[in-house]
């Protein structure tokens, strides 16, 4: 079979986080590159027509099509299994990971490679925009009902099991876009295992810096490489990482041989080139973001602060548990001022971008209720808690004075 497995060859499994983000992968070409090198080509050549068969049935390993599989690909499959999986390697458990063209497409995958025409999902209330519509406009399509719970509800998501024994899988984002929600992985996974339902957990917010979901028993991780994982803004990818193998290998395996969401190895290149940086770009998120939470809370002009960094935050204390690394880079505040107070901002700031999209090394803002989210009706909108001053925003690796000197200044204006 195709090799998507992270079969760390030299680097011991005691090693952290950040020498696995250099060095996975590394020093295997043929040629010895001291980077591992490009393989930007739709195709490979055999010697013999056996040889094609061979590879294509999975009996020897190699390479015949890009939309299979590819080195620069897979080298960047290793480096991602590696990170979300450190803690379970340290445990003699395989993880497998396989890359998408978009965070989008490892979602939706992730979840039709495991849910069928009359199965059922049960989804937490707030979940990232796109991710919503999946699960309301697409799923339906494809025979799978789902209904939804809220993870701050004793019981809710027992109810919903309760009520739809044919649940296949629950899924689950946490902290939460935009709002910075925090969900119990290690509760919900439990729940959901007592009931024969799969996890998955989109942890895109948090990375396996800040915490590592299938060490809490969650089965899947869905992440938007897009974000920090590539950390500089300039690709679109995802990636599904399991311990289920052969989840990995078979399921998701054929729906990427035949429904073709593959990723271009140029993207796959600059991801593992992004990754070398990873952990130190995350220290510094991490920092920043909390610098910053703790500076807005008490201003004038702030009614709160939304950071599960800090001990006001209503589930500060499962974060601490279970974001063992950090509490992240992203962070929400709502303005007193309301939706003209947001607008104001954003004319303002002169340091981050005015952008959809984190998780850049540059610091971006927006405004969800006159951006992202400004066609969601208003009661809607409310109850979800994206007020009408709310302002996400995700802290870059800039000099931490000045992100606030900026704030300070646009605050003012
Ligand atoms: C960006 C994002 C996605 C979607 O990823 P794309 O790469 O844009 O397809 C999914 N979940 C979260 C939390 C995101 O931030």
């Amino acid at each position: 079979m195709l090799d998507y497995t992270f079969r760390m060859t030299n680097i011991p499994a005691s090693y952290g986080l950040g020498t696995h983000a250099v060095h996975v992968g590394e020093g295997e070409d043929a040629l010895q590159a001291h980077i591992a090198p490009i393989y930007q080509t739709s195709t490979f050549t055999v010697d013999d027509p056996h040889d094609y068969a061979a590879m294509a049935s999975g009996d020897r390993p190699g390479y015949t099509y890009t939309r299979f599989n590819n080195p620069t690909v897979a080298h960047a499959e290793r480096k991602l299994a590696a990170l979300e999986g450190l803690g379970l390697r340290r445990q003699g458990v395989e993880v497998a990971a396989k890359i998408f063209a978009s965070g989008m497409a490892a979602i939706g995958n992730a979840v039709l490679a495991r849910a069928h025409a009359g199965d059922h999902v049960v989804l937490q209330d707030q979940l990232y925009g796109s991710s919503h519509g999946f699960f309301h406009e697409l799923m339906p399509d494809f025979g799978i009902t789902f209904s939804h719970f809220d993870p701050h509800k004793p019981g809710a998501l027992e109810g919903e099991l309760e009520a739809h024994p044919n649940t296949k899988l629950v899924y689950v984002e946490t902290p939460a876009n935009p709002t910075l929600k925090i969900v119990d992985l290690a509760e919900i996974a439990e729940i959901a295992h007592a009931r024969g339902a799969w996890v998955i957990a989109d942890n895109t917010f948090a990375t396996p810096f800040c915490q590592r979901p299938l060490e809490l028993g969650v089965d899947v991780v869905v992440q938007s490489t897009t974000k920090y994982l590539s950390g500089h803004g300039v690709i679109i990818s995802g990636a599904v990482i399991s311990a289920h193998t052969d989840y990995i290998k078979r399921d998701i395996g054929k729906i990427v041989r035949f429904a073709g969401p593959s990723p271009s190895p140029f993207d796959c290149w600059l991801l593992n080139l992004g990754l070398k940086t990873f952990e130190v770009r995350m220290e510094r998120h991490c920092a920043n973001a909390l610098v910053v939470a703790r500076h807005l809370a008490p201003h004038p002009k702030v009614e709160r602060v939304l950071y599960p960094g800090l001990e006001t935050h209503l589930f500060h204390d499962v974060a601490a548990r279970q974001m063992p690394g950090g509490f992240g880079g992203m962070l929400s505040f709502e303005l007193r001022g309301g939706m003209e107070a947001g607008i104001a901002l954003m004319r303002h700031m002169r340091l981050p971008a005015l952008a959809v999209s984190l998780g850049n090394v540059d610091s971006m803002i927006q405004h969800p209720a006159s951006m992202t989210h400004r066609g969601v009706p208003r009661e809607d909108r409310l109850r979800l808690g994206i007020s009408d001053g709310l302002v996400r925003f995700s802290v870059g690796i800039e000099n931490v004075e000045d992100i606030l000197d900026d704030l300070d200044q646009a605050l003012k204006a």
